[in-house]
């Protein structure tokens, strides 16, 4: 059974010191339609921080996805595996990012819930590569530039390594 639930109640996470776990199965998002039919799963932390805050990471959250060669046009799957990813959730709607890099999610005071969906997606489009390789063009792909690097030195073979991506 597939589940497309990626809400959860904090409860009185926000006043006191806590965590909580939870282990997900076969969670599918309308974000990621390429997701091959294993969906996703994963396990989740929540973290009290204060009053106003909830740290929630994700670990060893696993999906596969549908994915099409941007060399050969072939269709393969690329197994994803996240170690570890996090992000801050608060009440504080007020509240501008603080560290640049930081994302930050809000949670839902009314029904005291948070959404891990963009979140997870998040996670997952991070690894994305710019050009994506089928396993058989990837391994083509490493060989080419080991014998460049010999050939001709680190600088030249950025630029052949560019040239072989866009020229098809
Ligand atoms: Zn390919």
């Amino acid at each position: 059974m597939k589940d497309q639930t990626f809400e959860i109640k904090i409860g009185d996470l926000l006043n006191h010191v806590a965590v909580d776990e939870i282990i997900f199965e076969n969670k599918k998002t309308d974000l990621i339609p390429n997701l091959s039919e294993e969906w996703i799963t994963g396990k989740i932390r929540l973290s009290w921080i204060d009053d106003e805050n909830i740290l929630v990471e994700i670990e060893e959250l696993e999906c596969t996805l549908n994915e099409t060669c941007d060399y050969c046009s072939e269709p393969f799957q690329r197994k994803i595996k996240i170690q570890w990813y996090s992000s801050r959730f608060t009440l504080n709607k007020d509240e501008v990012n603080y560290a640049n890099d930081e994302v930050l999610f809000f949670i839902d005071e009314k029904t005291s819930t948070i959404n891990i969906e963009e979140l997870i997606y998040q996670a997952i489009e991070l690894e994305t590569p710019f050009v994506l390789y089928c396993p058989d063009c990837a391994k083509q792909h490493e060989n080419l530039s080991e014998d460049e690097v010999e050939e001709s030195g680190f600088d030249v073979e950025v630029e052949q390594w560019w040239n072989i991506i866009f020229h098809k």
